[in-house]
């Protein structure tokens, strides 16, 4: 599913380098959590992968189900099935949730080459994701995030993750100080959302997280590099000794 070698970003605006060869893979249906020390590099290599400005690959490739990734622009890279939960999503006053939901929707459909979906089919489909995932019917009409809780904000990446129908979920919920509720309707939408051609990429500096969502595989990064992959153990010894351990072995 995705696919990452040797890859090396810098800032563009400075001469700093930030990864520094990341080798990843996440095969189709695994979910891979990604865990490290603050500043390590977890955020940007999400970013890179979404396509935001200001980052510069000097080194290495990804592709997402072969294709490669950085070549393509954001768009693009929606339409072939990568999906970003940003860490403070954003409120856009005067836009309701389902004209936004609908627009997303459907702007992806037209670059996948489909149909525009109808008002009716949009309705339908809107309604049942929004039960799933225990949504109420009053969320949907709000404009989008705007007054949101926390939680209700949560509940509403989700739900646009549950609409796009994304093959690659990338989530980067390190510094969001999630409580303990939030954490738990993430796992949640996660768990709802798992399939086997479904991939999750979990970026989380919290075990907690991973109490409830069990990864296939946890990778630590430092220093703009993965230094260390293994089972969901892996997260619970960051949990009981901290990274110091797993920095001291990695140099
Ligand atoms: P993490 O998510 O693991 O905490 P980040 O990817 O946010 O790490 O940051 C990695 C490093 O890159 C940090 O040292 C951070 O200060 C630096 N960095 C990232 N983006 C920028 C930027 N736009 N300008 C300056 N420094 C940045
Ligand atoms: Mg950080
Ligand atoms: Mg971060």
């Amino acid at each position: 599913m995705l696919e990452i070698k040797n890859l090396h970003v810098k800032l563009e605006e400075e001469d700093k380098q930030i990864l520094k060869g990341v080798d990843l893979t996440v095969p189709a249906g695994e979910v891979h959590a990604i865990m490290g020390p603050n500043g390590s590099g977890k955020s940007t290599l999400s970013y890179v992968l979404s396509g935001r400005d200001g980052y510069e690959v000097t080194e290495g490739e990804a592709s997402l189900n072969g294709e490669a990734l950085l070549e393509m622009e954001p768009e693009e890279r929606a339409a072939a099935g990568l999906f970003l939960a940003f860490q403070y999503p954003v409120e856009i006053p005067g836009v309701g949730n389902l004209t936004f939901l609908r627009t997303a929707v459907n702007a992806q459909r037209k670059a996948r080459g489909e149909d525009e979906l109808s008002a009716a089919d949009f309705l339908k489909v809107v309604r049942e994701k929004a039960k799933t995932l225990k949504i109420d019917g009053d969320m949907l009409k709000r404009p989008v995030n705007v007054g949101f809780s926390g939680g209700e904000k949560k509940r509403n990446e989700i739900l646009q993750m549950a609409m796009l129908e994304p093959k690659m979920c990338i989530l980067d919920e390190t510094d969001s100080g999630l409580d303990v509720d939030a954490m738990r309707l993430v796992a949640e939408g996660v768990n709802a959302l798992r399939s086997p051609d479904r991939s999750f990429l979990v970026i989380t500096h919290y075990q907690r997280l991973l109490d409830h969502i069990k990864p296939d595989v946890v990778h630590i990064m430092s220093n703009g590099r993965i230094i260390k992959s293994g089972g969901p153990e892996l997260a619970l010894e960051v949990e009981n000794n901290g990274y110091g351990d797993l920095l001291a072995e990695a140099n």
